[in-house]
């Protein structure tokens, strides 16, 4: 399960409006209490597909089809922000990514990129408005399973 503020699931549909028809993505900065992961923060950052591409194309599961159907966060962003929040005891605990006219679950892609423990936030965009917005996490056997969000 993961808790989120109502203003932070906001500012990452407002994300995902932006920068319709491409892909946007960020960071879920926060904690594991128990169970839940617990958002207190989100960080947009910039969708580095262009430079991460081909790193990333030989797990592709489809045509390479530019930021319009896949995000990149560059690993140097990552590293740079993990080190930031790290000093308020803080860690990333997942990553958000926008759909835009496609269905708010995860991809092949997605599932072959993404580490167990974070959570998942995929939102569906069609005409620059969010439709569907999910949370999914890995299981055992590295299928997503949905979690629920707890507004907080
Ligand atoms: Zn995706």
């Amino acid at each position: 399960m993961i808790k989120i503020k109502e203003s932070d699931l906001q500012l990452i549909k407002g994300e995902g409006r932006l920068h319709y028809p491409d892909e946007c993505c960020g960071l879920l900065i926060g904690k594991k209490e128990n169970n839940y992961n617990v958002v207190v923060k989100v960080i947009p950052t910039i969708n580095d597909w262009e430079n991460q591409r081909y790193f990333l194309r030989e797990i592709m599961d489809k045509p390479d089809l530019g930021k319009q159907e896949n995000f990149a966060i560059a690993p140097k962003t990552m590293l740079q922000i993990q080190k930031e929040v790290r000093g308020k005891n803080l860690d990333i605990i997942g990553i958000y990514h926008s759909h835009p006219n496609h269905p708010a679950i995860p991809s092949e892609f997605d599932r072959a990129i993404a580490w167990e423990g974070y959570s998942y936030i995929i939102m569906s965009v069609v005409e620059k408005q969010v439709e569907k917005l999910f949370c999914w996490q890995l299981d055992e056997d590295r299928r997503f399973q949905e979690e629920n969000i707890i507004i907080y």
